[in-house]
């Protein structure tokens, strides 16, 4: 199983702001610029919080930092109604269950079928996405491996689970993806996800 860092690779636009054809759950971002990188020391971060309203979840807090100097980033979200830890599993069976809201924090770990898993950390961060979000991210970093990797072995393995991964972006193919988290700020939101007690 292929761990992703998600420190390499820049898919980040996602992380504000899902592919939302509304747009109407998201008040406008509050930022605070010029503040001290805690990586540069220089005072070139910017700070931008916002808060959305997730159907069927409840509100969510978002927060980003990105420094202009260094190009440091961290992202996170925090839900409102946040407890228990919490597990979710999700059968992604055809393409509209692609769209399916995903509520990741930086603390949770995302295990997508046998190819691979989001796991927390440092580089870890935090977004709202859908499960389509979710499979594109670890495409990027598979087509990262497949492009750089000189072991031939992963290569093929990450040409073959580029295949698989397609298939199920083109929902013919299902595949199973398990949400982990100990604090409790995640969610997958489906009628067909299945909600379970986190360890
Ligand atoms: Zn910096």
């Amino acid at each position: 199983m292929k761990r992703i860092n998600e420190d390499e690779g820049g898919n980040k636009s996602d992380d504000l702001n899902a592919n939302d054809a509304n747009g109407t759950d998201q008040e406008s971002p509050e930022m605070i610029g010029g503040q001290e990188c805690p990586m540069c020391r220089q005072n070139t971060l910017t700070l931008i919080e916002s808060e959305r309203d997730i159907p069927y979840f409840g509100k969510v807090y978002l927060f980003s930092m990105s420094c202009s100097n260094c190009k440091y980033h961290k992202a996170d979200v925090e839900a409102e109604n946040s407890g228990e830890p919490c597990k979710y599993t999700f059968v992604v069976e055809n393409e509209e269950d692609l769209k399916a809201r995903v509520v990741k924090s930086s603390n949770a770990t995302v295990k997508i079928g046998r190819i691979g898993s989001i796991e927390p950390g440092i580089g870890s961060n935090g977004y709202v996405t859908n499960v389509e979000g979710l499979l594109n991210r670890l495409k990027h970093q598979l087509e990262v491996i497949k492009e750089t990797d000189d072991d031939s072995g992963s290569v093929d393995t990450a040409r073959n689970h580029l295949k698989k991964l397609n298939r199920v972006l083109w929902g013919s193919e299902s595949i199973k993806i398990e949400l982990i988290d100990p604090t409790g700020n995640s969610a997958i939101i489906h009628e067909k996800a299945v909600k379970s007690k986190g360890k």
